[in-house]
């Protein structure tokens, strides 16, 4: 039998290079691309009309938590369709210091259950040195190291595409920079990415040395430096971006690789219960919890500018505070701001409450975002709507980018955005064959409507899908047409040079 055909017919085709966008057909043969041009009539293929669209190579998201989620991830839910139906066909899993491990068999399990996007990984930082700890009898030196260094030369083998780290939280402070720099050693002969959620994105105000720590151990070991989720947190540091794409310039000049990931938003998301974790050692019902609870609270609003500036996420159905901001909260409650939270965990030891706090500035999200050393990332889960707090980017990030940015705002060209989100990340995490239209990748491929193309989520509604994105092919398989999910999955595990 002869193999599938689909042609892709009378697009603007962008090759995700950075190249502009030439009229024409894509023919896919198969799970890849075989033919790029006019191609007229091609017996025995399917046919998608692609008249008024753009044709671009899959979505590559960089950072994306998939993997690990309180509903189980993609893969007890292969088929969420809150990433394809961006475009997104392959995602990097893992991320933050990781908590999956081995990941070979985290790749194993993945390639049985038909996902609709393919998936990376990234080896764990976090799991492997904490084996690592362990056999050195809590000792950190370089005995410690060297088994850390050998658990991330197997990740590495079986496929990761580097490592990451996340080093936040008190715990974390006693991490010395060396055993970082072990870590990139340990990647590096694979040509692999060393990424990182940095120290300190503002909040404590040493950011600018979190960022200058990836530098160095990209610099020391040749290892790909890269900054997870860019930003500039908290309002004494807006405006601060000349200061941190300084530290990128001066890398590329001693001739490191530094790049990062960044989300078209102004505000990141958090668990309350995280954030006022280490304050809870006597319980929520110890009255000088709640003061170190108030305090902690009004020296948050105090960073984002305003209670105006804080989202209440509920995980529960029909939670009457979901999707209301603390000052809206206070007055529902009769409250100020400040006792909110304390409030609610007060009522409840722990209530499933998040929050999206807006600590970043529009005007600094855009510095980033057109800055040649960033590329487009999620930092997104999946989500079945109705299944607990959602941050808009789990459903938004790449039609915003071209809907808002590029279409409306006209912050950055369409061919240098689509390179954003495809080819550039695929180089940096050494991913062969996606990320391009090219006859013999993968066929991974987005078409979208320019004119039409937008997401629609929002604080208080996080789980509104995008418009515009039409069809969206994973390894061939059409799996998103006309704008909905046709309910079966190609995805695969895309391992390390494979
Ligand atoms: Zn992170």
């Amino acid at each position: 039998m002869a193999e599938a055909q689909v042609l892709l017919r009378g697009g603007m085709v962008y090759d995700g290079t950075g190249s502009p966008g030439i009229p024409g057909d894509v023919l896919v043969v198969g799970e890849r691309i075989e033919a790029i041009g006019p191609l007229g009539d091609v017996p025995d293929a399917a046919v998608i009309d692609a008249a008024g669209c753009c044709v671009a190579p899959g979505f590559i998201d960089p950072h994306n938590h998939a993997d690990h989620e309180v509903e189980g991830g993609i893969l007890a839910h292969p088929l969420a369709d809150n990433l394809v139906r961006q475009g997104i066909t392959t995602i990097v899993c893992n991320q933050c210091g990781g908590a999956t491990f081995p990941v070979g068999d985290f790749l194993d399990r993945f390639g049985t259950v038909g996902a609709v996007t393919n998936v990376a990984m990234l080896a764990s930082h976090g799991k492997t040195r904490n084996l690592a700890l362990k056999a050195a009898g809590g000792k950190n030196g370089p005995e410690m190291w060297q088994t850390m260094r050998n658990l991330l030369r197997d990740e590495m083998e079986a496929g990761a595409l580097g490592v990451t780290t996340g080093i936040i939280g008190v715990t974390c402070e006693r991490i010395p920079t060396e055993e970082l720099v072990e870590a990139g050693r340990a990647v590096a002969p694979y040509g692999g990415v060393y990424a990182s959620h940095i120290r300190d994105e503002g909040e404590y105000g040493r950011h600018l040395d979190a960022i200058g720590e990836v530098a160095t151990v990209a610099r020391e070991t040749g290892a790909k430096g890269h900054v997870s989720h860019l930003k500039l947190w908290g309002h004494p540091n807006w405006g601060r971006t000349d200061e941190v794409l300084a530290i990128f310039e001066r890398a590329r000049r001693d001739g490191a690789v530094l790049l990062a990931d960044q989300y078209p938003y102004i505000g990141g998301y958090r668990g309350f219960f995280s954030l006022l974790w280490d304050k809870q050692a006597k319980g929520t019902n110890d009255p000088a919890w709640r003061a170190a609870a108030e305090a902690e609270v009004r020296r948050q609003l105090d960073l984002l500018g305003g209670p105006e500036r804080l989202y209440i996420s509920s995980h529960e159905k029909n939670d009457p505070l979901d999707g209301l901001t603390i000052g809206e909260a206070a007055n529902v409650l009769s409250l100020r701001p400040e006792e909110v939270v304390p409030e609610l965990f007060w009522r409840e030891p722990r209530p499933r409450l998040s929050a999206f706090f807006l600590a970043m500035r529009e005007e600094d999200v855009r510095t980033f975002m057109t800055s040649e050393f960033t590329m487009v990332g999620t930092d997104s889960h999946v989500r079945i709507p109705g299944s607990g707090a959602s941050h808009p980017r789990n459903f938004g990030v790449y039609p915003r980018l071209l809907g808002k940015y590029v279409r409306e705002e006209e912050v950055m060209d369409l061919p240098r955005m689509i390179r954003r989100m495809t080819s550039q990340v695929a180089e940096q995490f050494g991913i062969a064959r996606r990320g391009q239209i090219r006859k013999g990748f993968q066929a991974d491929l987005a078409v979208f409507d320019p004119a039409t193309v937008r997401d629609r989520s929002t604080w208080r509604n996080g789980y509104a899908y995008p418009v515009g994105i039409r069809h969206v092919l994973v390894n061939g398989g059409v799996t998103v047409r006309d704008g909905l999910p046709v309910g079966r999955g190609f995805g695969r595990a895309v391992r390390r040079g494979a």
